[in-house]
């Protein structure tokens, strides 16, 4: 694990990129936020969590990181001490986590639910939507309070490279520890809440050829065929949304159903910015 810092004393804000070794987004941001010689006005704790499995270039070494939290410094697996220790480096402060995915080339947000920190800094993110993971946060970083994560892009695309240091800089903009220049960018995000898992058959490499035929945050109609693998198809048989949708970025889920919860508007943002104070 690499810790860095902008600005001087003892941050309460932090960026953590790099907590699964497929999505170099989250390093590059770092890096570049390093070079940029930001004049912060607040002091910032930068971290690229997961660094052997970065070398690897695999999403991890024992296990996936953001399902081991808390994790235990004693545990069985690189990813569980890393977990524990990571946890322990963060402590107290306010993380933006940075994350890449198959599923969906344009940034959105990823909070436990809509508290104040998502409500008060998602305005100034250039981001599509906001997901509340909800009762699918169990072992992932966003369980501890004031964690923001961040899907930046497609993994190991240059876009989300580029996407991955703006929202950084949008984010430090929204904390207070850049100055924003007033700008804030749209006035509604729509909001969206994981409610189940879309299973997939899982089986030995090439074994199954899947296939997504709905496209996400886009309303898949009751009846209608969402995906497919080999012969088998999946038809809805309710109404949904469908969120981190993939033919092949988990092993046994396609994605999730969700469904749109509200919007944030400006109005909603402000409120909860004051609750925040
Ligand atoms: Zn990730």
């Amino acid at each position: 694990m690499r810790v860095e810092q902008l600005g001087e004393g003892e941050p309460e804000i932090a960026i953590v990129g790099g907590i699964h070794g497929d999505e170099p987004c989250g390093k590059r941001a770092v890096e570049g936020l390093l070079d940029a010689d930001l004049d912060v006005t607040r002091p910032v704790k930068l971290v690229v969590a997961n660094e052997e499995a970065l070398e690897r270039n695999e999403r991890y070494v024992e296990e996936d990181l953001n399902r081991a939290f808390p994790g235990d410094p004693d545990g069985d697996t690189h990813e569980s001490r890393l977990a524990h220790e990571l946890l322990q480096e963060l402590r107290g402060q306010t993380v933006f986590s940075l994350h890449s995915t198959q599923s969906y080339a344009a940034p959105f947000a990823l909070t436990d639910d809509l508290d104040p920190l998502a409500a008060s800094v998602v305005p100034y993110l250039t981001v599509e939507a906001v997901v509340e993971t909800a009762n699918f946060s169990e072992g992932r970083l966003i369980q501890k309070p004031d964690v923001l994560e961040v899907e930046c892009g497609l993994q190991g695309s240059e876009s989300a490279a580029q996407n991955a240091y703006l929202l950084c800089t949008q984010f430090l903009a929204g904390v207070g520890a850049l100055s924003d220049d007033g700008h804030r960018r749209v006035d509604e995000v729509p909001v969206f809440r994981l409610e189940r898992e879309l299973p997939k058959p899982a089986g030995v490499p090439g074994q199954y050829e899947y296939e997504v035929l709905a496209a996400n945050f886009e309303r898949v109609a009751e009846g209608s065929v969402y995906a497919r693998a080999n012969d088998e198809t999946f038809v809805a048989d309710r109404p949904f949304y469908p969120v981190l949708l993939s033919a092949y970025g988990y092993e046994s889920v396609f994605g999730y159903a969700a469904s749109l919860v509200g919007r944030l508007d400006e109005n909603a943002a402000q409120e909860h910015a004051a609750e925040r104070l």
